[in-house]
């Protein structure tokens, strides 16, 4: 089984790079990030707050979550409901930074990815992948940039997309989301011992594809 573990910072890069090395080695993609995202949403719909940890508990026994592959896109169904098109949204990001900070939520998704891990050839991106859902991967890699550098591709993704969201507001939340991720209490982000750091800011996607590639092909020798 080949499991290649991508953590990092938001806007890092990760899952564009992600994907493109599970093309390139014609093996599935599992972006953890966006199951996060998918808790937040199904907490906010119930009218709970992201941070009440007794009521995201209360709640979490009925969250069903199902991952699926459509046209070779990961497709998340809560409780049946495809909420894909929903976790891109500007607020789901801290939603899902918050929710991911409580221990029952984590340990309820790190399950799902260790399940998944076990029956499938993955890339998994994430904050906590090399560290903690799977300290025994074959090839750990932590991708970062400087934090202007990823607010810059966020803002310019959002913009695309017709958000009016400012650059100050995007640097902020990178930053707000820098500092949860890496201050809590279970599975912080850290780089892993043996994970290959790659910082992308001044490196082309192709350039962090390749290298990327390469290392998990020498890896594998
Ligand atoms: O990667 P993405 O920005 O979609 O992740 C959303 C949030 O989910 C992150 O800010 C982080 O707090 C959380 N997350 C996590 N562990 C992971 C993946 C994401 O805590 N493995």
């Amino acid at each position: 089984m080949i499991n290649i573990a991508i953590d990092g910072p938001a806007g890092a890069g990760k899952s564009t790079i992600a994907k493109a090395v599970a093309k390139r080695l014609g093996i599935i993609y599992l972006d953890t990030g966006a199951m996060y995202r998918s808790v937040a949403y199904y907490v906010l719909k119930h009218g709970v707050s992201v941070s009440d940890e007794k009521g995201v508990q209360g709640i979490l026994g009925g969250l069903e979550m199902d991952i699926r592959y459509e046209d070779g896109a990961q497709q998340i169904y809560v409780c049946g409901e495809n909420v894909t098109p929903y976790l891109r949204e500007p607020h789901m990001s801290k939603a899902a930074s918050d929710v991911s900070a409580l221990p029952a939520v984590r340990y309820k998704m790190v399950e799902l990815q260790r399940e998944f891990a076990a029956s499938h050839d993955v890339v998994l991106d994430g904050r906590d992948i090399g560290t903690f859902v799977l300290p025994e991967a074959n090839c750990k890699f932590y991708m970062t940039a400087s934090p202007e550098e990823r607010a810059e591709r966020r803002h310019k993704e959002l913009a695309e997309k017709g958000s009016a969201c400012t650059f100050k507001e995007v640097l902020d939340d990178i930053n707000k989301r820098d500092y949860n991720d890496s201050h809590r209490a279970v599975a912080p982000l850290r780089q892993a011992d043996d994970a290959v750091y790659i910082d992308t800011t001044d490196m082309t996607p192709e350039e962090v594809i390749e290298l990327v590639v390469r290392t998990v092909s020498e890896k594998r020798k």
